[in-house]
Formats: structure tokens, C-alpha cells, sequence
């Protein structure tokens, strides 16, 4: 058996899909033959022709033109004859193999346009760099396929997934994914949630103890992997599947009703997504609202930024999509794991602790603004919350609003219509904004605790580093004290919080969130219905008492008895264990 940790709900069975992403090792050698390496030169171009024209055609059928146009760009650069004739000198100049020369000449063009400070020309870089890694596969014969070229139904098995990689991944071909590295918290494990993929991630060795071909179950809440089962253990994880599907469908029940705590306290219990198709989604599990749209998805899988009027559509959609519910739209959260193919950032030592999401967009005037002005555009078509990410200090604050002051001047001079109803938020994910929560609040209309970057930042433990996993405590009272105090002090200033960090969809977390008084949890749509159904048998006064004895905890281990002790005494919260 292979244990990781659990990431996302569900049990599947099926065919392992070994995805290499280690880059291919490329080193210079000394060609007698030339004819031979450029021979192998031209057939990898060829094939590299064929694979991207394949890849063409599906993402035209399933993604639609524009995807289509990426690899439209990524035929042009092959049937450029520049490329071929100065690869093809250099085979001949330094008597090199075919791999090299094709790396070192894509490299040179690739920083040639990197070196234009140009977006579009960005772009190019990019698109050449991934050409360059099919071309080297090709000469050497390795195949290096994309998630979206997948044609069975599979369960993927990575070193690790980008978010790119999840973004491309087509959902009725991936039963489930597996990786080495990535804690709850990384973006890939998010997706997963978001797309309902069962996920097990941080296994540390899954891609050396598995093989493409392998039969494997994987059970998405409890982490495990049993390899090439036998008879008995198929028929038992069958039946936990449909014990699971049982389940769910008692949960389905509470699709149009409120979010109410067992006293009549209302709640909302809104979606994260990332996507405008997760609409559907947060609609179908009766969502009260979008806790947090992830934009900077809306950035990815593409060759540059999206336009203004192709962001207005976007937000346009998800609004009218949700029916006037209020919709949390998160500004620009890029950098850390998060990257953009067309867009180099530079390289950070510590890249969680550098210029990303509302900092690099300070750097960035123009994506910002862009961004900004199709929001304002969309706020007419629903209850528009704009959200800003990673605020720090009042002053960061300070700025965003007055660059949506600005913008919104400016489309009052277009004569463009923007709601008088739209919403101005902050994210609470760095604890020196916890700490002065009645200064920020007086200056926004809600707050959203981000707990996957404040547990980071509060005990210094990089979110990416399973070394260090132990230190994702969401239970330590020192975490609980802070979502306290921004509880706390919002409220004394008149204003409601949400958290659409992952803690909010944790089960062992309600009791304890709702005895904190926290008004709004936003999680991926496939949690709601089990949220909102358990929410209904707990007291907010019994919760209260059960917050109140969890912040003079003095470890973890002591909140997370308590709270096993409350779930045992009369709540008896059937549904945890999943
Ligand atoms: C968070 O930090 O809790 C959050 C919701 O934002 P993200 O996970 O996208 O950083
Ligand atoms: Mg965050």
C-alpha cells in the first residue's frame, strides 16, 4: 500500500498514467557524421509537426479556437525555416549532436524574445521553450505527452502537477491523480477538489512504485493506494464506494435549502472556483455564493493575458451565472507556485515570501487596471465583491482602492455604467494584517480569511514542502487566537468575515468556526451540501462554549480532542469519518 495525504474526496479504481515532467537531460557530444544527426534533426521535426497538428485538432474541438490558436502559433515557429537552417548549421559548424544543438539554438531564440520586455514576444519565448522540450524528446525518442492528450480513462501519477498541468487536464479522462510532492494546500490539490477528482498527494514515492499499467484503488479521503488488488478487496472498496454514494445522496437533500445552524443561525456557505464553468458546479450544490473565485486561472492555459473584454465576459458569466448570490472575485493572485507561461517572473529564492498577487500587480499598472475595469463593467450584471489578495499593511490597502477609484473615474468618463452596489474586500492570509484587523476593516465592506498562506506564514512553513508539513496546524491555538481576533475585531467595526482558505471546508473546523462566530465559509463546490448538512446539528451556543475552551488549548493535539470529544457527546455528526 501506498499512503499520501488525502486531497480530494472519493474513491476510484483504474488504470495508472505514469505523467513524466522531469526535463530531459541534454549534453554536448562530438559528431563525426553530421548527415546522421540532421536526418534525426528532420524526422523530430516532423513528428513534432504531427504531435502538435493532433493536439491542434482536439483542443479546437474541446477547448474551443482560441486554445486551438496556441498550438496554431507553436506550428508557425516549426515551419519557420530560420529555426531549422541555424539548428542545422550548428550540427555542421561544431560537429554536435542533434538534441544539443536543437536546445541551444530554441534557448537562444527563446532569450532573444524574452529580451524585447514585450508580451507578446514573451509569449514566443514561451512557446518556444515548450517546443524545445517536444523536439529534444523527439530526437531522443522519448515521449513526453500533455495532460490533454490523454485518451483513456486514466489515474495520473506525477512528481508533482502544476497548476497548468491541472488547467489542461481533461476531467472525463482523469479519474484521479497521485504525486510525490504538494501538501492540501497546493494549487493542484485545489483543482482537484474544485473539479471533484479524487487526489492523493505528498506520497513521496508513488512515481518509483508505480508503473503505467498498474490496477491501483485510490482513496481520495484517507490518502491510500492499494496496488494491483485482489477479488476480496475489490468487492469491499466497492461497497465503500457505494456506501459513499449513499451518503452523498442524503446530503443532496439539502441542495435548496438554507445554511442554518441547529438554533436558526444563518450561514452562508458559498463555492471557491477557478474557472467560469465551475459555476455549474456551485450552482448544482446549492451553493449561497462564490466565497472566492481564483482569477488568476482565468490567466492560464493561454499564450498571453486575457483582454479586457475577454474578462468582462468571464465575470459577466459567473455573476449572472449566480443569480444576484454574492460573488467574491479575488484579483490577481499569480506568483509562488502559481506561473504563467507567457510571463516570465523573475526568479526569487523564497517566491511565497516575494513579489506575488496584489505586490506584483503594484509592479504591473496596466494587468491590474485591465483587470479592474472589466470587473466594474461586469458589477452590473450581479452582487459584485471585489476581493484583494495578500494585503500586508493599511497603505497596500490604501493603493488598490485608489487604483479602483481611478479606474472606476475613468469608465465614469466613457460614460460606462458601474453598479453602486458593488463590494470592496481584503484577503486575511499574512498575520501582520490579522494583527491590525480594526484598522483594515474600518476601510473595506468584508474580509476573508485565506488560512492556507496565513497557517504559512504564521508558522514560517512553506506550503509546498512536505518536509515541513507537520506545521500545517489549522487547530493550533496560535492559528485559532489570530482567526479570532479578526472575527473579533470585524465585527466590533460593523463588518462580516468569510474564510475561503481550505480550513473552511474541514469538517473537524465547523463546530469550531461557527463558536467563533465566522459568518461566511467558502470551499469547493463539492463540499457544500456536507457543510451545510452538518452545520444543521450544531448549536452556536454549544459552539461557543467549544471555541471558548480550544483558544486556552495549549497544543493542537488538545483542540483536536476536544473537538473529538464534542462530535461524540450529543451530535453524534454521522458523515465525518468520509
Ligand atoms: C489562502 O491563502 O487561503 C487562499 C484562499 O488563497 P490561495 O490558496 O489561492 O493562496
Ligand atoms: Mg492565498
Amino acid at each position: 500500500m501506498i499512503t499520501g495525504v488525502g486531497a480530494s474526496d472519493g474513491i476510484v479504481i483504474g488504470k495508472i498514467y505514469k505523467h513524466q515532467t522531469k526535463e530531459l537531460v541534454v549534453t554536448k557530444e562530438t559528431i563525426e557524421e553530421s548527415g546522421n544527426e540532421i536526418e534525426r534533426f528532420l524526422e523530430a521535426m516532423e513528428e513534432s509537426k504531427r504531435d502538435v497538428e493532433k493536439i491542434m485538432a482536439r483542443a479546437n474541438i474541446e477547448m474551443g479556437e482560441e486554445a486551438a490558436a496556441i498550438f496554431g502559433a507553436h506550428l508557425e515557429i516549426l515551419n519557420d525555416p530560420e529555426l531549422s537552417s541555424a539548428i542545422e548549421k550548428l550540427i555542421i559548424d561544431e560537429k554536435t549532436n542533434a538534441d544539443y544543438a536543437a536546445k541551444n539554438v530554441c534557448d537562444s531564440f527563446a532569450s532573444l524574445f524574452d529580451s524585447m520586455e514585450n508580451e507578446y514576444f514573451s509569449a514566443r519565448a514561451a512557446d518556444i521553450r515548450d517546443l524545445s522540450s517536444r523536439i529534444v524528446a523527439n530526437i531522443k525518442g522519448v515521449k513526453q505527452t500533455s495532460l490533454s492528450e490523454i485518451e483513456e480513462e486514466v489515474i495520473i501519477v506525477a512528481n508533482d502537477l502544476s497548476p497548468s498541468d491541472t488547467a489542461v487536464m481533461q476531467k472525463d479522462k482523469v479519474k484521479g491523480f497521485i504525486t510525490d510532492i504538494g501538501g492540501r494546500t497546493s494549487h493542484s490539490a485545489i483543482m482537484a477538489r474544485i473539479l471533484e477528482i479524487p487526489a492523493i498527494v505528498g506520497t513521496g514515492n508513488a512515481t518509483t512504485l508505480l508503473s503505467s499499467g498498474d490496477f491501483v484503488i485510490m482513496n481520495g479521503s484517507t490518502g491510500e493506494v492499494i496496488v494491483n488488488p485482489d477479488a476480496a478487496t475489490i468487492e469491499e472498496q466497492t461497497a465503500k464506494i457505494k456506501a459513499y454514494n449513499e451518503q452523498k445522496a442524503i446530503w443532496k437533500e439539502y441542495r435548496d435549502k438554507p445554511s442554518l445552524t441547529k438554533d436558526g443561525g444563518h450561514l452562508l456557505i458559498g463555492a471557491n472556483i477557478g474557472d467560469v464553468q465551475d459555476v455549474n458546479a456551485a450552482v448544482e450544490n446549492g451553493s449561497d455564493g462564490i466565497g472566492l473565485f481564483r482569477t488568476e486561472f482565468l490567466f492560464m492555459g493561454r499564450n498571453s493575458f486575457p483582454t479586457e473584454s475577454e474578462q468582462y465576459e468571464a465575470y459577466k458569466e459567473v455573476l449572472s451565472g449566480m443569480d444576484a448570490k454574492p460573488v467574491i472575485v479575488r484579483t490577481l493572485d499569480i506568483g509562488g507556485d502559481k506561473e504563467l507561461g507567457y510571463f516570465k517572473m523573475e526568479e526569487e529564492l523564497n517566491p511565497f515570501l516575494g513579489n506575488r498577487a496584489l505586490r506584483l500587480c503594484f509592479s504591473m499598472p496596466e494587468v491590474l487596471k485591465t483587470q479592474l475595469r472589466a470587473l466594474l463593467r461586469a458589477s452590473v450584471h450581479g452582487d459584485l465583491h471585489i476581493m484583494f489578495p495578500m494585503i500586508a499593511t493599511l497603505d497596500e490597502l490604501l493603493k488598490a482602492k485608489a487604483v479602483l477609484r481611478e479606474t472606476q473615474e475613468e469608465l465614469s468618463r466613457e460614460n460606462i455604467e458601474v453598479s453602486d452596489s458593488y463590494k470592496v474586500g481584503i484577503m486575511i492570509e499574512i498575520p501582520a494584517a490579522a494583527l491590525v484587523v480594526d484598522v483594515l476593516a474600518k476601510e473595506v465592506d468584508f474580509l476573508s480569511i485565506g488560512t492556507n498562506d496565513l497557517i504559512q506564514y504564521t508558522f514560517a512553513a512553506d506550503r509546498m514542502n512536505e518536509k515541513v508539513s507537520y506545521l500545517y496546524q489549522p487547530y493550533n491555538p496560535s492559528l485559532l487566537r489570530l482567526i479570532n481576533m479578526v472575527i473579533e475585531g470585524a465585527h466590533k467595526e460593523g463588518k462580516w468575515v468569510g474564510m475561503c482558505g481550505e480550513m473552511a471546508g474541514e469538517t473537524d473546523a465547523l463546530a469550531l468556526l461557527i463558536g467563533m462566530g465566522l459568518d461566511e465559509f467558502s470551499m469547493s463546490p463539492s463540499q457544500v451540501l456536507k457543510m451545510r448538512y452538518l452545520a444543521e446539528k450544531i448549536d452556536s451556543a454549544e459552539a461557543g462554549n467549544l471555541a471558548k475552551a480550544a483558544l486556552t488549548c495549549t497544543s493542537e493535539k488538545e483542540v483536536l480532542e476536544l473537538i473529538g470529544k464534542f462530535k461524540d457527546s450529543d451530535y453524534k455528526l454521522i458523515g465525518m469519518e468520509v
